[in-house]
């Protein structure tokens, strides 16, 4: 009844794969599947949920241990360390079979519910529909503030436009998985990627709620790499701005020198003041320092990507089966 390419259901016979990254969520497990799992079954002919643990350090794994017991369509991956929520998505994908991905977070700041629009949109021949929270005052002013400058600076500066506020709950038809599932970087800012992506787009606006247990995983600093990763692997304008900002200096320089030469050509040889000298050395060295580090930033990205490593290493497995196992060893895939 779908009109996405995979019809209504993907390899294993489940309409619908919902992947949730996990990193010490045990708290909020059992009400997220207390409010997802009717929602599913309201609207899908048949689901998978897939837990992708990210190197919890408490019972998450555990928790979705005992899930799986009670009800064999929550499966789970444990991931062999903390990779991050960037790459646990991309190893949900990796093992998601169904017809559609949905990508949630843990903490039911994604009402489940949402869901049916998302399906409902799907069926109209979406394959990329993505939540826009209205209101972003669930976290802190400086937060906020911060998340706001990332994406005006992004959507000058960025190769890919996103869309406002867009972030990772959102449903992929399996094209648009199998298209994700080709990327392999690194480096991975995934609201750029679904967008890069492209096909039929849409956006759902949505309340966030509060999160219901714990606190946030993304500290400033784990932001602040996000944000780089992001605007590095989406732009080249921060390699390219130097090449303005030195023909600007090289161009202040020539018309100061013109200048002396003229005035020492009239008046005299001046003595230079000691202070000048001192700030515009320092400040040049400064400059020159920056523009090292920002290429310093690339190349050490670089270098991750050439190393080859894989993604993500998986250290458990269950209810998933390793038929489609060995995938995340793969380097770029040619499907
Ligand atoms: N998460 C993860 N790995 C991490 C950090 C977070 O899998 O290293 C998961 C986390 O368990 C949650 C989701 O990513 O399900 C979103 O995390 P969080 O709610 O802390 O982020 P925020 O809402 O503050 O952006
Ligand atoms: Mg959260």
């Amino acid at each position: 009844m779908t009109t996405s390419g995979t019809g209504p259901a993907g390899a294993n016979g489940a309409e619908l794969s919902v992947i949730t990254p996990v990193y010490n969520e045990s708290n909020n497990i059992e009400d997220l599947l207390a409010r997802l799992v009717p929602v599913l079954e309201r609207c899908a002919a048949s689901f998978e949920i897939i837990f992708v643990d990210d190197g919890s350090t408490d019972d998450t794994l555990e928790c979705l241990r005992a899930a799986h017991h009670t009800d064999p369509r929550i499966r789970a991956l444990s991931l062999s360390r903390n990779f991050g929520k960037e790459i646990a998505i991309a190893a949900g994908l990796d093992h998601a079979r169904g017809a559609a991905a949905i990508i949630m977070d843990a903490d039911l700041q994604h009402p489940p519910e949402l869901i049916e629009i998302f399906i409902a949109r799907w069926r109209e021949g979406y394959k990329n529909v993505f939540a826009q929270p209205g209101d972003r005052s669930l976290y802190s002013p400086l937060r906020r503030i911060l998340t706001h400058r990332f994406y005006k600076i992004f959507g000058s500066v960025g190769e890919t436009s996103l869309p406002e506020g867009a972030g990772d709950f959102r449903l992929l038809d399996a094209r648009a998985v199998a298209a994700l599932r080709t990327l392999r970087e690194h480096a991975r800012f995934s609201k750029g990627l679904y967008a890069w992506i492209g096909f039929k787009s849409i956006g759902v606006s949505f309340d966030a709620a509060p999160r219901l247990h714990g606190k946030s995983k993304f500290s400033y600093r784990k932001l602040t790499h996000l944000a780089l990763d992001g605007l590095m692997s989406f732009s080249t304008m921060p390699l390219k701005v130097w090449t303005f900002i030195g023909s600007a200096i090289s161009g202040l320089a020539l018309t100061l020198a013109t200048f002396y030469l003229i005035r020492t050509l009239i008046s005299g040889v001046d003595v230079p003041g000691y202070a000048s000298l001192i700030v515009s050395i320092t400040f040049f060295a400064g400059i020159q320092l920056l523009s090292l580090g920002v290429i310093g930033e690339y190349i050490g990205r670089i270098f991750a990507e050439v190393k080859g490593r894989p993604l993500y290493l998986i250290e458990e497995r269950v209810g998933i089966g390793s038929a489609v196992a060995d995938d995340h060893l793969s380097r770029p895939r040619s499907e």
